[in-house]
């Protein structure tokens, strides 16, 4: 690797209640590149929120290390995972996790009003992102009179606008059905694309992956390791949200994820293709 953000270096993790000991994940090592979309796809429970928690900082890996390589100020040029949020990440949840009671404006906000940042310049750039993304005309709806796909751009916004070095985005299109998915994921990823951020993907859906990732990891089950490292290159006609899943390359390597998963008991909603 070149030029990498983040280094993930032989992480273990487990889960202790009083049931017993859970161990989650097992000797965990990889590295994504700065402006890199890797995509990280494996079977249900096997610990994929587990690891993005992990590199937000909110569970402490009972081994090994995470390394971020940041130039902005607020961040030494590299540490060691320590418990506490790194303040040059956001995370985006499967839910949108926007507040009903507070406009979808306000809601966008409330990163900026929690972290004492809401400036002229930070209001500024909300009104020009809602313009950008569809969401002027609604800034004074309430969430529940939006659409799926428009609550998840909302909450891309208030995540965005906090201007995140890393995005880690845990499966945020499974709540939605499955055309406005195409669109809004491919959506979010343009988005996330023109803005020149690092982005760590969990899906379980290996088109999804295939689609919008640079790479792809795939865990094994539950205690997860790194299965395999794949390399997407497609060959893109248009920008279009189906383009992906008509490009040459596409089957080949659909198969080819099929194959390393399918003796994981991996469950998901396509069937492989011939
Ligand atoms: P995934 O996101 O891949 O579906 P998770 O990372 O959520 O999986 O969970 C990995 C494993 O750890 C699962 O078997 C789950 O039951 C267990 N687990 C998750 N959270 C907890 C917790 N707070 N306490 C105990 N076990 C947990
Ligand atoms: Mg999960």
């Amino acid at each position: 690797m070149n030029n990498p953000i983040l280094e993930i270096k032989d992480i273990c993790y487990s889960y202790h209640t009083l049931k017993g000991e859970t161990p989650a994940l097992s000797h965990i090592s990889f590295q994504v590149e700065k402006g890199e979309f890797l995509a990280i796809a494996g079977p249900s429970g096997c610990g994929k929120s587990t690891l993005l928690s992990v590199i937000f900082g909110l569970l402490v890996p009972e081994s090994g290390e995470i390394l971020f390589h940041v130039t902005p100020k607020e961040m030494p040029a590299s540490r060691h995972q320590t418990a506490g949020i790194c303040p040059k990440m956001g995370y985006m949840l499967q839910h949108d996790h926007l507040f009903e009671w507070r406009t979808i404006y306000q809601n966008v906000i409330l990163g900026l009003e929690i972290n004492h940042q809401l400036t002229p310049d930070k209001i500024d750039r909300v009104t020009e992102m809602l313009k950008d993304y569809d969401l002027y005309k609604f800034k004074d709806k309430k969430p529940s009179e939006l659409s799926g796909g428009m609550k998840q751009r909302a909450a891309l916004i208030r995540t965005l606008v906090l201007d995140p070095e890393i995005l880690l985005l845990d499966e945020p299109f499974s709540a939605l059905d499955y055309q406005t998915r195409l669109s809004v994921s491919s959506d979010i990823c343009n988005i996330i694309r023109s803005t020149g951020k690092t982005a760590i993907l969990i899906t379980h859906d290996l088109s999804e992956a295939i689609s919008l990732a640079d790479r792809i990891l795939v865990m094994s089950k539950r205690p997860a390791t790194i299965k395999c490292d794949f390399p997407i290159h497609l060959t893109l006609s248009d920008d279009s949200p189906l383009a992906s899943r008509n490009a040459p390359e596409y089957q080949g390597y659909f198969n080819k994820l099929w194959k390393e998963i399918s003796d994981e008991n991996y469950v998901q909603n396509t069937t492989p293709l011939k």
